[in-house]
């Protein structure tokens, strides 16, 4: 008998893939308490984009929402995903700014941190990954999944081992594309379980169709959790829906021994949502589709439409096939880097230059020319002298940890916005988006602002203001 986990992306994922990230909190709070009933292995709901989502868009306060959550969902395992030394941002962050966060998630209520780094440099995992076991968390590392000429199994078994050896709790496959393939899966999943002792997750995607089957041959071939999505939010860009899943290991040596009733409580709640984002068009039907350009470009379903709208910024639309094409040749150029935030943006960045302007390379972003620097870390393989000197010239690369060359933050930043100081977190905010915090803080104080003119005391006096 091997029950198989599940963790529910609802939360976090889910909106994340298929509505940019923009479920409201209010949108949570009422299904809560059913979702602690169901008995998951965890509830992703923290991190990835939700926190830029939340202050920039959404004029809510992510801690709040952390700190809301964990006081009604008492049960089960809260999770979040974290981009290793890049937090929650597009950046490394010092060392004293990534342990203060990853200290605050946990006081706040985060049980399981999920931390991964595009480049799969395990040293850019090591400061969150021991300070979430330090502070009494569970450290997940997450492998980032990508097919290349040198992305094999060998290299994932390695990198594997490499993060039990530096203590991670769990280890997570994490195919933001979706392109994990069932047999593959099988394979892999097989002989990790083979080279590691922790337990293994399955992270994935329905974007080409196919995650469902993976999950199936992941299953059979050992894997301890995987990451599904309830149904009104699942599919497409999302997760696989998790009802099917759990129907299909009913009665079987896998059995969840989840409720299907339960959940088609928490589906009835989400189907009226994601009716409200199809309405208000947020939630593109497109997404929901089987999309074969990722397959065929191993390109993740976020990118391809990053992709459609930068283009139709430069009146260039005409040219998607074009830079479809060009993304592969910019990652082989780069030592095949694996296509997730921040690389996929940035790669995708560099073929939109490489193709509208006509010639390779006449435009570099300045985030490119960090990572070939080496300021990013190691590459999975090196970058040709040729692509080297073409992007950066002459100038010296790093070899060392990226961080080992940032000197602590904190302090720093802590003064450049004490005036808007309201809890401690707030300066964590304001050191990931500094100009979106402040701009929520200003957001926030004039809501205080519009509680205070109105509020009358008991002499019916306007209270002063
Ligand atoms: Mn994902």
């Amino acid at each position: 008998m091997k029950q198989i986990r599940i963790t529910e992306t609802v939360l976090r994922d889910a909106h994340q893939s298929l509505i940019a990230t923009r479920m409201k909190t209010e949108e949570m709070t009422p299904i809560l308490e059913t979702l602690d009933k169901v008995g998951y292995h965890s509830l992703e709901m923290w991190g990835g984009a939700t926190f830029d989502s939340s202050l920039r868009f959404l004029s809510e306060d992510p801690w709040e929402r952390l700190r809301m959550i964990r006081k009604t969902v008492k049960n089960t395992k809260l999770q979040m995903l974290l981009r290793g030394q890049n937090l929650l941002g597009y950046k490394h962050y010092a060392d004293d700014v990534v342990s203060e966060f990853v200290k605050k998630a946990i006081a706040n209520g985060i049980d399981i941190i999920r931390i991964f780094d595009a480049l799969n440099d395990v040293r850019n995992l090591e400061v969150a990954l021991k300070t979430t076991k330090k502070e009494g968390g569970h450290a997940q590392a997450a492998i980032s999944y990508t097919i290349s000429p040198v992305h094999n199994t060998d290299l994932y078994l390695k990198i594997a081992k490499q993060m039990e050896d530096m203590g991670a709790d769990s280890i997570c496959v994490k195919d933001m594309s979706g392109i994990l393939t069932p047999y593959y899966a099988y394979e892999l999943i097989s002989k990790l379980k083979n080279t590691v002792k922790v337990p293994i997750q399955l992270h994935t995607h329905y974007t080409s169709g196919m995650a469902s089957m993976t999950y199936l041959k992941a299953i059979e071939a050992g894997i301890d959790v995987v990451d599904c999505a309830i149904s009104p939010m699942a599919l497409g860009t999302s997760q696989p829906p998790t009802e099917p899943l759990v129907a299909t290991l009913q009665g079987t040596e896998y059995d969840t021994g989840l409720s299907l009733q339960t959940l088609n409580e928490i589906a009835e709640h989400f189907r009226p949502i994601r009716d409200k984002y199809l309405e208000s068009k947020q939630l593109d039907p497109k997404v929901l589709g089987v999309d074969v350009n990722a397959l065929v470009y191993q390109v993740p379903g976020g990118m391809l439409s990053n992709l459609v709208s930068q283009l139709k910024m430069q009146n260039a639309v005409d040219k998607y096939e074009e830079v479809l094409k060009e993304v592969p040749r910019v990652r082989e150029d780069l030592g095949y880097p694996p296509l997730v935030t921040p690389m996929s943006q940035m790669v995708g960045t560099q073929a939109v230059f490489n193709v509208v302007l006509g010639e390779r390379y006449k435009m570099v972003p300045k985030e490119i020319k960090a990572y070939v620097k080496g300021e990013y870390g190691k590459t999975t393989v090196e970058i040709s002298e040729e692509i080297r000197k073409k992007i950066i010239g002459d100038e010296e690369v790093i070899t060392c940890r990226p961080a080992d060359l940032i000197p602590p933050q904190l302090e720093n930043i802590r003064n450049e916005m004490k005036e808007y100081l309201e809890q401690e977190e707030d300066v964590l905010s304001y050191a990931l988006f500094p100009q979106v915090a402040i701009e929520y803080f200003k957001y926030r104080q004039a809501q205080k602002y519009k509680i205070d003119s109105n509020y009358v005391d008991k002499d019916q006096n306007t209270y002063p203001v």
